[in-house]
């Protein structure tokens, strides 16, 4: 580990700016939430109404107004230049609210696809794509999950990408593909395979930029996550059929297709983890206030049965998984991507086990409401429990951990 002195702590520049944050999402951005909710289920799903883009960009716009805009793009000259460990504290904030990171133009899938074209993509691409997603004017998808393979493995990822002149021709089916059914949603990065089985299992896959409605793209259903759409976002499935893109699409070269998800899921990963904690956070507040705001056998629920020892552990739990998570985000911040991967592993099984635990403990201190659509923890909660497999399920991040652990004492590859 590198003996660089580690601050966790806030700089003045990011207390301003976490104050700032605090202060439009708790003002602005959670005033709004009920009213653009109901909206989805006005008309079709997956448009959105006059009422929806009026919130929305009537929110993009104060933000940038204020100033608060793009604080994602950690270590580069277009943001704010903000450390991993500085974005935390912004994260977590916009975590409390469902359109909190969209506000900031800070939301997933668009941060890690921004980073791998500000990375990896040529220029065109660049004007193409980077430019308006910066903007905020149109948003992205990440494909890399397969039906028919254990995604989870990546090097099993299959859709074939073949060469034919100056384009690359792409068949094969992805699915929960986040983002994908939103109407805004106007580009796709894709994982494929371009090499044979007899390449190195590590380079026979490749990333390629496809226009999201490119002839042969059939969307074929939105995926339920516990029976809901999460319309107008989606997690859909989809059909590639004879897809043609030019050449020019592929990023980086072909077979560089792990070198550029390194580099891709570990910020938005660890982006994940800071906004749960933000979630963690909301819900501890609402169990509070419920807790001492409603009686039941003469007195605040909070003094009754366990639960004093719930809200501290909750408390507890909090705090540790926030360190954990700053400690990440400053390994990030050293350089070293290979040192800092098993810390991402390990705050990737924790943040989400402990934001979803405090918030199921939030969902029965509310009793049935908890689960209704009257707080935001029934969505959250439903949230949560996919982010324990999405961007790697909890048992591959732990397989990191484990392996690293083990290093220290057998020359032998463990795992
Ligand atoms: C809401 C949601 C949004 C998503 N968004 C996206 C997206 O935008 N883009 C995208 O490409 N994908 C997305 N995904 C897919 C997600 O990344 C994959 O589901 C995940 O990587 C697992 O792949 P799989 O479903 O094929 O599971 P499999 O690979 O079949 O694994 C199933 C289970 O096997 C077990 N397992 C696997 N490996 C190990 C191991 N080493 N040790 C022990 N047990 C193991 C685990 O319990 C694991 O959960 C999303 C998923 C959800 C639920």
């Amino acid at each position: 580990m590198s003996d660089a002195v580690m601050d966790l702590g806030m700089s003045p520049r990011v207390t301003e700016l976490r104050d700032k944050v605090r202060e439009m999402v708790q003002g602005e951005v959670l005033p709004l939430e009920d009213e653009y909710l109901a909206e989805v289920n006005k008309g079709d799903r997956w448009t959105y109404t006059p009422r929806m883009n009026e919130i929305l960009e009537s929110l993009k716009a104060e933000a940038r107004k204020r100033g608060l805009w793009n604080f994602w793009l950690t270590d580069s000259e277009r943001g704010y230049g903000l450390s991993t460990v500085e974005y935390a504290y912004l994260a977590e904030e916009m975590g409390k609210a469902h359109l909190g990171a969209e506000t900031f133009n800070c939301s997933a899938p668009d941060t890690g696809n921004m980073e791998v074209f500000e990375r990896y993509a040529n220029d065109e691409l660049k004007q193409k794509w980077l430019k308006p997603l910066l903007e905020g004017e149109i948003r992205s998808a990440y494909l890399m999950t397969e039906p028919d393979v254990a995604s989870s493995d990546a090097t099993n990822i299959s859709m074939s990408c073949v060469r034919d002149g100056d384009d690359y021709v792409l068949n094969g089916e992805k699915w929960w593909s986040s983002g994908a059914g939103d109407p805004r949603c106007k580009v796709y990065i894709v994982m494929v395979k371009t090499g044979g089985d007899d390449d190195p299992r590590h380079s026979q896959h490749s990333m390629i930029v496809v226009p999201a409605g490119s002839e042969g793209v059939e969307i074929l259903r939105p995926m339920q996550v516990y029976s809901m759409d999460d319309a107008p976002h989606g997690h859909m499935h989809i059909r590639f059929t004879n897809v043609r893109v030019p050449a020019s699409n592929l990023l980086l070269g072909e077979g560089r297709g792990f070198e550029i998800s390194q580099g891709r899921l570990g910020p938005g990963r660890i982006h994940h983890c800071m906004r749960a904690i933000g979630q963690a956070e909301h819900a501890l507040a609402l169990m509070c206030k419920r807790s001492t705001q409603r009686e039941a056998f003469g007195k605040p629920l909070a003094q009754l049965g366990a639960n004093f020892d719930i809200i501290a552990n909750a408390r507890m739990e909090i705090e540790q998984a926030r360190l954990l998570c700053l400690k990440a985000a400053w390994m990030m911040d050293q350089g070293d991507a290979r040192a800092a991967a098993p810390w991402i592993s390990q705050i990737k099984v924790v943040a989400p086990a402990v934001a979803l635990k405090v918030t199921d403990e939030a969902v029965q201190m509310f009793g049935a409401q908890g689960v209704s659509q009257d707080t935001p923890l029934a969505r959250q909660w439903m949230h949560l429990r996919t982010l324990r497999l999405a961007d790697g399920p909890d048992a591959v991040h732990r397989r990191q951990v484990a392996r690293q652990e083990l290093k220290q004492y057998t020359q032998q590859k463990m795992g």
